[in-house]
């Protein structure tokens, strides 16, 4: 559980930028973004493919370095990955020769954790996973979204400050995402973990966020932020509210905005994004 204030930042993003160069050219996937997530918040990042959303939590979790700006913690800046900042990815990174119990074990025995020690936390994170009953399965024998919580319960046995999550839910199908993700919910609630969650899923990024951004792209820049504030108890059923329909509505209506100069744009010219001046 979280102990921290509950206004307390737990991570900052100030004026990132990052610039690709591919084959003599720059690509510029993000402008200058500045964000702070508070501690304990679920914040969802939503864009359209490309926007630089992968780019942005890469930063984040100290997986890739900024052309410019910088990301902090509590405990000073992020310089690489650290098991302060787990990350979750679309695919599920489990080794196929190991039971998922030892799946999560073994990235606690990584920490220092005893045997037994860790297989007794495995057991109790499986289990805030629904996976009990599946300890000595191997991830083959597993579904997507068995897979995906495996993956989750080894992330969360490292209990990182904050949990990035990368369009986790982007390789199941349709009921299973959305059975996920009111897990997802539950899974937080009991954790009390920050979270930062990006998706293309306008639904999805309104139904979990406390807090929206949306990002346009070419380069990925913020286009709107929101609280959508929605009535609970928070199941898929508020998707019918009037407080999720306004907020679904406003992204949309912002993203559709921010994509249509620039597909009239393209169609005419170079891409507005790449320059030749690497
Ligand atoms: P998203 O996750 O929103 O789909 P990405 O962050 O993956 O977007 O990519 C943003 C932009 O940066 C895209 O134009 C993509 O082609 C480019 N890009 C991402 N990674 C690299 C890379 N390693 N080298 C060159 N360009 C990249
Ligand atoms: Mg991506």
């Amino acid at each position: 559980m979280n102990t921290a204030a509950p206004h307390a930042v737990a991570l900052r993003v100030e004026n990132v930028t990052r610039t690709y160069h591919r084959k003599g050219r720059n690509v510029h996937a993000l402008a200058p973004v500045s964000l702070s997530v508070r501690t304990g918040e679920f914040l969802t990042i939503v864009g359209p493919s490309g926007c630089g959303k992968s780019t942005l939590l890469q930063i984040m979790g100290g997986f890739d370095q900024p052309s410019t700006g910088t990301v902090t913690t509590s405990t000073g800046p992020v310089t690489g990955p650290s098991r302060d900042i787990g990350m979750v990815f679309q695919r599920p990174t489990l080794f196929p020769w190991w039971t998922v119990e030892k799946n999560v074990a073994w990235a606690l025995r990584c920490g220092g954790t005893g045997r037994a020690e860790a297989r007794r936390r495995a057991r109790t994170l499986l289990e805030l996973v629904g996976l009990q009953g599946f300890e000595d399965a191997f991830p083959s024998e597993l579904s997507g979204g068995m897979q995906q919580r495996a993956a989750l319960a080894r992330t969360l046995s490292l209990e990182p400050s904050v949990l990035l999550m990368d369009e986790p839910f982007g390789a199941l199908d349709a009921q299973t995402r959305e059975l996920m993700q009111e897990e997802l919910i539950r899974i937080r609630q009991a954790a009390g973990t920050t979270i930062v969650f990006v998706t293309h899923d306008i639904r999805e990024a309104v139904f979990l966020g406390d807090r929206v951004v949306a990002l346009s792209g070419s380069p990925g820049e913020i286009a709107l932020e929101l609280t959508p504030d929605l009535p609970r108890p928070h199941t898929h059923e508020v998707m019918r509210s009037p407080e999720f329909l306004d907020a679904y509505e406003a992204v949309w209506a912002c993203i559709r905005e921010q994509a249509r100069p620039r597909a009239t744009a393209a169609a005419g010219s170079a891409q507005a994004t790449e320059d030749g001046t690497a």
